[in-house]
């Protein structure tokens, strides 16, 4: 039988749904992910372990492993069980200290993997790879509408500032789909494997906001929306036309790399304009 059933069965667990908790019971897809994210032979960090479908697998790989899991009776079950190489920490994975556990991990570079928590995969996208965690590799489990994110090209509906920093900084690759019928309990929708290998491109700081200022508003432009960064109408419209776009371009149409640019000369006009006060 599949460790998860095991253990529901065992401690007679009740899934929370409110946590988005759908374990995986699928062996051949444990063992596809298992395999992807042991591949690098790095120390794994895990969002979400849940009954450990796969951390065991995983730690039993060798890796040095550290998991955060918010679900403080879950996490109790995965102390008494991991191997020594593994250990699980009982925080909300948004406000775990990620200093203290990169250390835990030995401080180089790492894989992170996650059957993500459906109601905060965005955040948790957001923190892994605004993190500054020097992260080669990650293996994410999502709902297949929230990893068409990761994906998405200029132009699509669903393009948004976390598809331009997974892209921009990690070579994004679907892995494969799997069937509500891979879980228990089974969700909804299907689910897809996503990879993202770290592209070699140094993370920009200032990024994250720039995006955040550049897609605020849909229906407006983008020389409108960079005034939230302390660039005035007419520098905006400046930098836009420096980089040969029409002045009415909105940031949904513009490639990663153009907005990267765009990025860099917003905050030089910036940093100009502080410099002349
Ligand atoms: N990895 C397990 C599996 O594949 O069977 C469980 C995956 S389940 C989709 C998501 C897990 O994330 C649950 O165990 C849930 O309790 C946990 N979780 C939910 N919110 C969390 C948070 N903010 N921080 C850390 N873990 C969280």
């Amino acid at each position: 039988m599949n460790n998860t059933i095991e253990l529901l069965t065992e401690y007679s667990l009740k899934p929370n749904k409110a946590l988005g908790q759908n374990f995986l019971i699928d062996e051949e897809a444990i063992d596809r992910i298992v395999s992807l994210a042991a591949e690098a032979g790095l120390p794994v960090l895990e969002i979400g372990p849940g009954l450990g479908a796969l951390t065991f697998p995983l730690a039993g790989t060798g890796v040095k492993l550290a998991a955060v899991e918010l679900d403080k009776a879950l996490s109790e079950i995965l102390a008494e069980r991991l191997p020594e190489n593994a250990s699980v920490i009982n925080r909300d994975f948004l406000k775990a200290d990620l200093g203290n556990i990169h250390s835990l991990l030995g401080g180089g570079e790492l894989t992170a993997i996650g059957n993500l928590p459906y109601y905060i995969t965005s955040d948790i996208m957001m923190r892994l790879i605004t993190s500054g965690l020097p992260i080669r590799r990650m293996v994410i489990m999502t709902q297949r509408e929230a990893a068409d994110r990761f994906t998405a090209r200029p132009g699509d509906r669903n393009y948004v500032p976390l598809s331009v920093l997974s892209q921009r900084y990690f070579t994004v690759t679907a892995a494969f789909d799997l069937s509500p019928a891979s879980y228990r309990p089974q969700p909804e929708v299907a689910s897809r494997v996503t990879v993202f290998d770290r592209n070699g491109i140094g993370y920009d700081e200032s990024f994250p906001r720039f995006l955040k200022c550049a897609f605020a508003m849909r229906r407006k432009t983008l020389a409108n929306n960079l005034a939230a960064l302390g660039v005035s109408r007419a520098e905006a419209a400046a930098l836009i036309e420096k980089a040969g776009l029409s002045p009415s371009v909105r940031a949904e149409a513009l490639g990663v790399d153009t907005l990267a640019g765009l990025c860099r000369s917003a905050l030089e006009t910036h940093a100009g304009n502080q410099d002349a006060r």
